[in-house]
């Protein structure tokens, strides 16, 4: 039998770690000793007192049921708690935070919420390729927002010609961003705010970044910006914060008004999280933060073998000030493709490259810091002995 899949997937690329996958695949099976700083994945585990809690929570029948849709209360409760100390950010627990199987599951969902086929919602490029898809898969249009370095890699508002600012329905921000490694300041965000005001955009902010910081650097919330959650949405994620990416636990927390619209999607698709993962998520938010103090050190010391090798082969890079990754420019003359299948196919070193971010993504590469410094530093060593 012939089955026809349905025209939006046809209007979709191949999920772009897929396609890397397939190549680093074929170089592994030539027998070379790969060093993925492909997807990223934190390579560490997730912290022991975290595990623990998961272990007992699941030795509990109560557990066993199916959750409550919008998530448990006391997970929400403590989203809210950290929300509060992290960023001085008041949330209601019950009309504000909604707890998700991951963050990707509500992005993913949030535009069947809001956004009718036609709307226009206004993506970064390059960015985390969901935004698109599921701005697709709604039957929405996305419109790009390049994020082009003269301007640190934030949208040029300004940019945004008129017409479709009054069309768009909403706009997405990711800072730290994925995967240019750029920030945001709160100015940045008050402009943000400002700009949903006056075209009345719906603003998804993309946080799951916000722990990875290094040196004194600690990202703020785009729910801290006056008026953000008048106009906002946020996603975070205990994924990349506490070595949780297989646990698929996440949240939205700020407009009442977008979380209800969320909850309600997310209530005809899906049964909520794993009670005993919310559990351990309280564990995680609430617990000493020293793991995470750890892992920001670990990566900062990752980022700077990396970066110095790079610009020792003469490389246009800088040290992110946060995420656990490094956008590099690729040497003049050679395309992003061209460049990450040379390092792949002669020096075992995977990248992805940066176009398939977004158009806006050519001419870089993104390595993720998630192999640690002994294999980093062999990397480089690697990279310096192809002479790029
Ligand atoms: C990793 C990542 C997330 C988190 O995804 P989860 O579904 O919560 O694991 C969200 N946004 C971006 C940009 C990411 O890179």
């Amino acid at each position: 039998m012939e089955f026809e899949r349905a025209e939006r997937l046809r209007l979709l690329p191949p999920y772009l770690f897929k396609e890397i996958d397939r190549l680093r695949e074929e170089v592994r099976a030539k027998g070379v000793d790969i060093i993925d700083l492909g997807v990223g994945d934190p390579d560490q585990p997730t912290p022991p007192h975290i595990i623990q809690s998961l272990c007992q929570a699941a030795g509990d029948p109560a557990t066993h049921r199916y959750p409550a849709y919008s998530g448990m209360n006391r997970f929400r409760a403590s989203v809210a708690g950290w929300y509060q100390r992290r960023f001085g950010v008041e949330l209601e627990a019950a009309s504000e935070v909604i707890t998700l199987i991951g963050s990707k599951e509500g992005i993913a969902h949030f535009p069947l919420a809001f956004i009718n086929p036609g709307d226009k919602v206004l993506v970064p490029s390059p960015a985390y390729p969901v935004y698109r898809a599921s701005t697709v898969l709604a039957g929405g249009v996305p419109v790009e927002m390049p994020l082009r370095r003269e301007n640190g890699f934030l949208p040029d508002l300004g940019a945004i010609d008129l017409d479709t600012a009054r069309q768009a329905k909403a706009m997405v921000i990711n800072y730290p961003n994925n995967p240019t490694a750029a920030v945001a300041d709160l100015g940045f965000y008050a402009e943000v705010v400002a700009f949903a005001r006056e075209y009345g955009l719906i603003v998804v902010s993309d946080a799951a970044y916000s722990e990875m910081g290094f040196e004194d650097y600690r990202a703020p919330s785009f729910l801290q910006a006056p008026g953000a959650k008048e106009v906002g949405i946020e996603f975070h994620s205990l994924s990349k914060t506490y070595n949780m990416t297989g646990w698929r636990l996440g949240m939205a927390v700020g407009n009442a008004t977008l979380v209800g619209g969320l909850s309600q999607v997310k209530s005809q698709i899906d049964s909520g999280a794993f009670d005993a993962v919310q559990l351990a998520g309280i564990t995680a938010l609430e617990a000493d933060q020293s793991c995470v103090e750890e892992l920001r050190l670990m990566y900062q010391q990752r980022r700077d073998v990396l970066v110095a090798g790079l610009q020792k082969l003469g490389l246009e890079v800088e040290p992110p000030k946060a995420t656990f990754y490094v956008w590099c420019a690729v040497p003049p003359g050679v395309s992003s493709a061209e460049f990450t299948m040379k390092l792949l196919s002669q020096a075992g070193v995977v990248s992805t490259p940066g176009n398939g971010f977004g158009a806006a993504g050519e001419g870089y590469v993104r390595f993720a810091l998630t192999v640690d410094k002994e294999r980093m530093a062999e990397a480089v060593e690697r990279l310096a002995k192809l002479g790029l």
